[in-house]
């Protein structure tokens, strides 16, 4: 088959040797196809040459000239041709080549040729250096709209373009495997994968390029999203799950000290019409950070419970599961429910009465880490899965849970602030609440900047005045480093170091510190003396970027602003300022660069969590916030999830048409795409299909 030679090794192509082949394969590119996925960075206009006489500054042109005054000088090592070209404009320009052995014998004189190349001024002349040529007559590839490719290390734009003219000479691209059925192609007007290749590498018009590239990005984003949505499993029809009476929820919410806000009230009557259904729940709780998501999460486990079922309520980190089992457990036991954890570090005998208690049904909710989705944790009755900060935990890893029962409500909850519509469309089927509205009397947190330079709004000196003011009146605090040691590489300070400032300065503070290298014993101590007000202030890395609840701190120093994103800083933030008291939040700013600024400027305007995140997303592009580490996806070559969000949803809406007809791709005319889909995902997705 013709298609069968894309995939051989581009050391077949004439040009290619061992040297190349290194650095094409360090940047992924192994075989033709790899080599036809390079697309141009941009395209030059070289259909219509200019007149040599209306050149009148320096640039790229494209001239058309007679070959007149050649000269070449050689000796045994070096060699230097000239020559004049002039068009019918009547004016000329100065042509040179060096060690040009080779094209002497290609340029005759007296015949007309195309050039294409930077014209610089020399006293007054007009000259080309190297500029790419052909005969005036030749159908040659350096006239017409000509793909610029970036250059791969040491192989130029212009070797690559060769090269894939070689492909397309001996496999003419429209041998391509098409992947996206036809009917398909037809009812979305989008163009083959050939023809798509073709217009891109070698465009005779512009609109041409354009269908070309919105051929692959709907196709890689249609890959993408039947993909999820294979994955999630949720579109192989009517799904039945357990039935609860989710009304009960409201018991406890009742009980509580508190009243809820508007959209705490909201998404709980989304949940507990979600549990009364037969439909499992599939929501995901979007909420800024202190916006109360966990009482979402008691309030349905509690009803959960009372119907007779179990829930796992999964966190990030060892700290943030024991923390909330210890909140949990203690009103949960009021209630005559039964808690248990499971993290990686407890004694085997606790893991193994907890293990035992679950299977046997006697613990109604288990709190832990992934811990909690290994392949050891037998459910008696598992009526609901919670993960908390969802973000951290990869598609995958949510599906394995929901595997430990047949079709438990999920719901994940999140502190990230995806915009709407980019979370519609990657988190597919699930449904949304969103809170927005905080619990009352919660204050604004005062965020300020302070760098060391001498304009700085507030000094170093006022901030830590300002921390020792609110650590007498009883007060908690934190300091935040990049780091945990010193590094020469890095211009950062680090948690160690601040440590020690912090002891020479406040001797009458009790001090501690907290990094992610210590185990996990250590750190929980030192959590728990926090949490119990016996350590005032805790110098930390990032460890405690999530949820943690310690509504007694009020004040939060950030050294090294520039080295975190937005949305960490946010997360950070969101420490303090938990309780009833006004917090404050410092954010040390060590760089002058504009983005450092503007990123702190921003934090001191907003405390909007969405705001926060679109900003974020100008300043940073989408791969960073919907990053693969962060949800699973994999990544992507030609789409941008927000800048095609309108190929996104349409995408989306065929990929449910697709799998409504064809759940597991069964369907011949859908094999392509399923094996494109698992391509994509590679490990991630592990279809037993
Ligand atoms: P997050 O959404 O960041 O997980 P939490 O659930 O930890 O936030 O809530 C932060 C704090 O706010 C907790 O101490 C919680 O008890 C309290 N809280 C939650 N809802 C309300 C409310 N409606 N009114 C007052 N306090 C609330
Ligand atoms: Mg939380």
């Amino acid at each position: 088959m013709l298609n069968k030679m894309l995939s051989q090794s581009i050391d077949t192509l004439k040009g290619i040797g061992k040297s190349k082949m290194k650095t094409f394969s360090e940047h992924n590119i192994t075989t033709l196809r790899d080599l036809i996925l390079y697309l141009p960075k941009s395209y030059e206009d070289r259909r219509n040459p200019t007149a040599i006489r209306n050149i009148n500054s320096e640039g790229s042109y494209f001239v058309v000239g007679r070959v007149l005054n050649k000269n070449f000088k050689s000796n045994w090592k070096k060699s230097i041709l000239n020559f004049d070209v002039i068009d019918s404009s009547g004016a000329m320009i100065h042509v040179t080549f060096f060690n040009a052995f080779y094209i002497n014998n290609l340029i005759k004189e007296g015949k007309v040729y195309s050039f294409y190349g930077q014209i610089n001024y020399n006293l007054g002349w007009l000259q080309m250096i190297h500029p790419e040529f052909c005969e005036a007559e030749s159908e040659s590839d350096i006239r017409g709209i000509v793909p610029v490719y970036s250059n791969i290390s040491s192989i130029s734009g212009r070797q690559i373009r060769n090269f894939i003219k070689q492909i397309n000479d001996i496999d003419p691209l429209e041998y391509i495997e098409e992947w996206i059925p036809e009917s398909i192609l037809n009812t979305a007007n989008v163009c083959s994968i050939s023809y798509a290749l073709k217009g891109i590498h070698f465009p005779k018009t512009k609109s041409q390029i354009l269908e070309g590239r919105y051929r692959l990005i709907f196709g890689e984003l249609l890959t993408l999203e039947t993909g999820l949505l294979l994955i999630k499993g949720r579109s192989r029809g009517d799904k039945f799950g357990p039935v609860i009476t989710g009304e009960r929820m409201w018991d406890y919410i009742d009980k509580l000290p508190f009243e809820l806000t508007e959209d705490q009230k909201k998404a709980a009557s989304d949940i507990s019409s979600d549990l009364s259904s037969s439909r499992p729940m599939n929501r995901l709780i979007q909420g800024d950070v202190g916006s109360g998501k966990t009482v979402l999460a008691e309030s349905s486990m509690y009803a959960v419970a009372k119907a007779g079922y179990q829930s796992a309520f999964m966190a990030p980190t060892e700290i943030l599961a024991k923390q909330h089992y210890d909140t949990i457990s203690k009103t949960f036991n009021k209630y005559g429910l039964k808690c248990g954890l499971l993290v990686s570090n407890q004694s085997q005998k606790l893991k193994k009465s907890v293990l035992n208690d679950l299977k046997g049904g006697k613990i109604d909710v288990v709190i832990g880490t992934h811990a909690v989705i290994s392949d050891k944790v037998k459910f008696n009755k598992l009526g609901l899965v919670i993960t908390d900060e969802q973000h951290r935990f990869g598609v995958n890893q949510r599906r394995m849970l929901s595997e430990k029962s047949t079709n438990p409500n999920v719901m994940v909850m999140t502190a990230t602030p995806i915009p709407r519509t980019i979370a519609v469309v990657v988190f597919g089927d699930l449904d949304i609440s969103i809170i927005k509205t905080m619990p009352k009397g919660r204050k604004k947190i005062i965020t300020r900047v302070s760098s060391d330079s001498s304009n700085s709004k507030i000094s170093r000196d006022k901030v830590y005045e300002n921390l020792r003011e609110e650590i007498r009146k009883g007060r908690q605090g934190y300091v935040i480093a990049p780091l945990i040691d010193e590094s020469d590489v890095i211009d950062a300070n680090s948690a160690t170091k601040l440590f020690e400032e912090m002891q020479l300065k406040f001797p009458d503070i009790k001090i501690a510190l907290l990094h992610g290298e210590m185990n996990a014993e250590t750190k929980e101590k030192i959590m728990e003396d926090f949490y119990n007000n016996k350590i005032s202030l805790l110098v930390s890395t990032v460890v405690i970027e999530v949820g943690i609840n310690v509504p007694n701190a009020t004040v939060m120093v950030i050294e090294n602003t520039e080295r975190f994103g937005l949305a960490q800083l946010h997360q950070l933030r969101g420490r303090v300022g938990r309780g009833g008291d006004q917090s404050y939040c410092y954010l040390i700013l060590n760089s002058k660069s504009e983005t450092a600024i503007t990123r702190a400027e921003i934090m001191e305007s907003t405390s909007d969590g969405f705001i926060i995140a679109e900003e974020d997303l100008k300043l940073r592009g989408p791969g960073d916030i919907l990053g693969k580490r962060q949800h699973g996806l994999p990544d992507l070559m030609f789409a941008h999830l927000t800048k095609h969000i309108d190929v996104l949803k349409k995408t989306l809406q065929i990929a449910n048409e697709i799998l409504a007809d064809d759940p597991n791709l069964a369907k011949e005319k859908n094999k392509m795409l399923k094996s494109k889909i698992k391509e994509l995902y590679g490990d991630n997705l592990n279809l037993t299909l």
